[in-house]
């Protein structure tokens, strides 16, 4: 009742037609859904979150502090609860509908019978910090020292804000590519930095080295990059990276790079940053369990870097969670020495799935942009003329029961990303046939 009650009333939004509700519930309502924000106040509006709850309930005004005020509920949340509440399926949030692989499992299970139930060290259980170092050498022919130059994470999100927060003072510049992933932004904002982005642009969401290079500037500290690219599906070429390269050599600037869909890298090789001539001393590199091994809720994730930056890493590590699950690090250690097969297989299970989604939505009548790593797929809704991105995401959820992805949550000037969706095929075959077929019945151009 209360839920209902609530529901009803976040849908009036300051920005809404709808002006019924009282001065109290506006303030409440206000200070969680600001004007001022980019991200999609509408549906924003439609969800209640235990804050929101909490708030009406206590009658006192949600609390933020500055540097977070102007973040919302993220994307990935506020799709998945309309999924649920829509009965829609979920081609929105990136977490598989199936489960990881048994043996991984079973180890995790083993390890809680063996007692490894207590604080794991710091930086990493030593078998995982080696297992790491040996899938990266593997990967990448760099040898770094599990020691000195591993740390693992809680997920690859905190590697993101411990390599953020430990090396970025306030002030200092870090260029994004646009669109960049929700948590990258907030962390910056976190850590106080100057957040500056470069955006990518269909079809093909090349790097505009020109742009890079007239943005970099003397206070600039880091540049981010993601490869394979969410939400795009683009992979960053040789070409692109050895510009990038040069131009951090030239400015003395550091790259932290996410890559964690190293491992679904389709139609080319996955290049990492790190491995190119005079980047490893300038390179934190991220990635993470879950994506590789559909685990995404286990949250193991690490950064890798040289012992001078790794320090600042593992500082801000020490402080924000100390250190990560311990059953769950052991579990990795034997996922990560998974044999050639299972990466081969894993490949081979999404590519068929990204063909089913890209014929699929070709034939319903998108704009599909190509897709060379990740599992993801952006297209261009225009075609089905709704007004933007959210009013597409809206009515995709609610008239034809899909979920997607609004992407200009992913931009610093939404603007830019208002004509694209993103899909993911991270589900089976099935659910993805589902939802193609949904948007064949129903979506009307
Ligand atoms: N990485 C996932 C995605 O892009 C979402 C993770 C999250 O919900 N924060 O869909």
């Amino acid at each position: 009742m209360l839920t209902s009650h609530i529901y009803s009333l976040m849908r009036f939004t300051p920005s809404s037609k709808f002006l019924g509700f009282s001065n109290h519930f506006h303030s409440v309502i206000a200070s969680s859904f600001s004007l001022t924000s980019k991200f999609p106040s509408s549906i924003a509006a439609t969800m209640s979150t235990q804050n929101d709850t909490a708030a009406l309930k206590t009658h006192q005004p949600l609390q933020i502090a500055k540097r977070l005020e102007k973040f919302q509920t993220t994307i990935f949340t506020q799709m998945s609860l309309l999924a649920i509440k829509h009965k829609a399926i979920n081609l929105g949030q990136g977490f598989p509908n199936f489960d990881g692989p048994e043996f991984i499992k079973e180890a995790a299970i083993q390890s809680i019978r063996d007692g490894k139930n207590q604080y794991a060290r710091g930086y990493g259980v030593p078998d995982l910090n080696i297992a790491i170092s040996e899938r990266f050498k593997k990967d990448t022919g760099l040898v770094v020292d599990p020691e000195k130059e591993v740390t693992v994470t809680s997920g690859c999100t905190e590697a993101i804000a411990a390599t953020i927060l430990g090396l970025i003072n306030p002030g200092d510049e870090v260029i994004m590519f646009a669109p960049f992933y929700d948590s990258y932004e907030a962390t910056l904002s976190m850590a106080g930095a100057k957040v500056k982005s470069v955006t990518l642009r269909p079809p093909d969401f090349a790097v505009p080295i020109e742009e890079l290079k007239s943005i970099i500037s003397k206070n600039t500290r880091a540049i981010l990059i993601n490869t394979p690219h969410n939400p795009t599906g683009k992979m960053f070429t040789r070409e692109e990276l050895d510009c990038i390269a040069s131009l951090c050599i030239e400015n003395d600037v550091l790259v932290f790079t996410d890559e964690v869909y190293d491992k679904l890298a389709f139609d080319m090789e996955h290049i990492s940053m790190a491995s190119l001539p005079g980047m490893y001393e300038r390179t934190v590199t991220m990635n993470s369990l879950g994506k590789t091994f559909s685990l995404t809720g286990w949250k193991i994730g690490w950064a890798i870097a040289p012992p001078h930056l790794t320090w600042g890493v593992r500082q801000a590590h020490a402080y924000l969670t100390f250190a990560t699950s311990h059953p769950f690090q052991c579990a990795a250690a034997v996922a990560l020495r998974a044999s050639d097969s299972y990466y081969e297989e894993l490949k081979r299970d999404y590519m068929a799935k990204r063909a089913i989604l890209v014929e699929g939505l070709k034939a319903v009548g998108f704009k599909v942009f190509p897709s060379s790593g990740t599992y993801f797929v952006v297209v261009d809704h225009t075609p089905f003329g709704l007004e933007d991105d959210i009013a597409f995401c809206e009515y995709l959820v609610k008239e034809v029961g899909v979920v997607a992805i609004p992407t200009s949550v992913f931009y610093l000037n939404p603007e830019e990303g208002k004509n694209l969706v993103r899909f993911t095929f991270c589900k089976d075959e099935g659910t993805i046939r589902s939802a193609v077929d949904r948007m064949k019945e129903k979506l009307k151009k």
